[in-house]
């Protein structure tokens, strides 16, 4: 795991003002194990490193970001904008930018889920958009293949323009552009027949549809357990067709999704979607960031701690900070402060769903509702207390537990319960003094 490998790493880079050739190399020597073993094809990992090399070299390694934390942080950002983080969030939009209908063509090898894609699509596009959508299956070579596209079309309620195995696929695309123009129909979603391997003859079959009826999307549908081979087959649909765009199936399966990177690397267009089910609900709009962080093996933790760091009310913060420096006390004010925070960030569960996936496993047998639970009661306890009870909780004997506690609508034991663990915070308080906290708080950048 690569979290785990850098860790080690980051260790024995502590202390060095400056990203060099020299400390960089070991860590960028994991990085690139990793995006291998995520089956990334070579050529795009060579790109990536190189990349990264060129933006970390000579970064400063600002305040108490050790050298390796520092890399980390050049390589997720480096990913995520090859993933196409800095194309912008309209990157995942589909364009309707003229006369309707709007022609979608799905391209790509047989098996990878265009027809599932497809209605996946029209589910969507009726759905979210308020599209009037037709669907229309250009596959003449598998018999069933027209009848599948017909039963997800009417899964999800959209209209299905009939084709016959023995039409030509350009007169299919032709017919059901009219069909789609006389009854007024937003989309028409051209569903295509694939072969099990690059295939010259299929490739002609479908510029030929692509020329006939000038598609205002041409998505080219690649399946992420691909893996190496992605990289082959993006060619040759990039070479044969103008892609608009990438649909990345299969997500849901344990691929690391390495396929992503090499379709970026060779096409350069945008991954639209990302297909996460066999049904027709699994359609999400594609995340780089997200994807970045699964290649990498990091989960989302990197979102976790820009999270947190934004979580972190930076003048609070530093208020708590000085407040502890200048022999100020951590009180429960500040405690109930904590908790809030905690439930600001999107609680118990939300935080879990950040973290890497053997995080998320370890967790899976604690009981997240009733974690939450506590914390709304706790920061309920802290809540009957009185002014004078907060700024000083070493005040609240037994008389003043039972108020409380009849206050929240707890148990003494519960009021208990929670003034030792405010104790341990307070303890843990006291040893960070000041400046320890914020740089805990800067450490936690990455
Ligand atoms: P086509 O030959 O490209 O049209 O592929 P199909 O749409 O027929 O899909 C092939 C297989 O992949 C079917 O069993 C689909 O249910 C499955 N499939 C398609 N997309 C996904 C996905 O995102 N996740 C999963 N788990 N299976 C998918
Ligand atoms: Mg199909």
């Amino acid at each position: 795991n690569l979290t785990q490998r850098l860790a080690k790493v980051v260790k024995t880079m502590r202390g060095e003002a400056r990203l060099t050739e020299a400390n960089t190399a070991e860590m960028l020597r994991e990085v690139r194990m990793a995006l291998l073993e995520a089956d990334v094809a070579l050529p795009a990992v060579r790109e990536f490193i190189a990349k990264v090399k060129e933006k970390a070299l000579g970064e400063e390694v600002i305040g108490s970001l050790s050298p390796g934390q520092a890399l980390v942080g050049v390589v997720q950002r480096e990913l995520a904008a090859l993933m196409g983080a800095d194309l912008g969030p309209d990157a995942t939009q589909l364009s309707f930018a003229q006369q309707p209908p709007a022609i979608i063509l799905m391209a790509g090898l047989q098996g990878v889920g265009k027809t599932t894609t497809t209605g996946k699509l029209a589910k969507y596009l009726k759905e979210q958009k308020k599209k009037k959508v037709l669907t229309v299956s250009a596959d003449v070579y598998r018999p069933a293949a027209i009848a599948q596209l017909e039963s997800v079309t009417k899964q999800v309620g959209a209209d299905f323009f009939p084709s016959s195995a023995s039409d030509k696929p350009v007169d299919i695309a032709k017919n059901a552009l009219d069909w789609a123009k006389k009854h007024y129909h937003d989309v028409l979603i051209i569903d295509t027949a694939g072969r099990l391997g690059i295939d010259e003859a299929m490739m002609q079959e479908i510029a030929a549809v692509h020329a006939a009826v000038k598609p205002v999307e041409t998505l080219f549908v690649v399946d992420a357990m691909l893996g190496q081979d992605a990289i082959n087959t993006a060619k040759a649909f990039n070479d044969a067709l103008p892609l608009t765009g990438v649909v990345l199936t299969k997500l849901d399966g344990d691929s690391r999704g390495g396929a992503a990177l090499s379709v970026r690397h060779v096409t350069g267009k945008p991954i639209k979607f990302a297909g996460v089910s066999e049904k027709l609900d699994g359609l999400e709009a594609f995340d780089p960031t997200r994807m970045a962080n699964r290649v990498l093996g990091m989960g989302d933790i990197l979102a976790l701690v820009e999270e947190a760091r934004k979580g972190v009310d930076a003048e609070a913060a530093t208020e708590l900070a000085n407040k502890i420096k200048g022999g100020g006390k951590f009180d429960m004010n500040d405690f109930k402060a904590q908790l809030t925070q905690m439930k600001k960030m999107g609680g118990m569960s939300g935080l879990l769903d950040k973290l890497p996936a053997q995080f998320q496993q370890a967790a899976a047998g604690a009981n997240m509702d009733q974690a939450e639970k506590q914390v709304r009661r706790m920061v309920g306890i802290i809540d009957s207390m009185t002014p004078g009870e907060r700024a000083k909780p070493e005040l609240i004997k037994a008389n003043r537990k039972r108020r409380i506690a009849a206050g929240a609508g707890v148990q003494v034991q519960e009021v208990n319960r929670m003034l030792n663990q405010f104790e341990q915070m307070q303890t843990m308080m006291k040893k960070l003094k000041g400046g320890g906290l914020m740089k805990m708080m800067r450490g936690m950048k990455g």
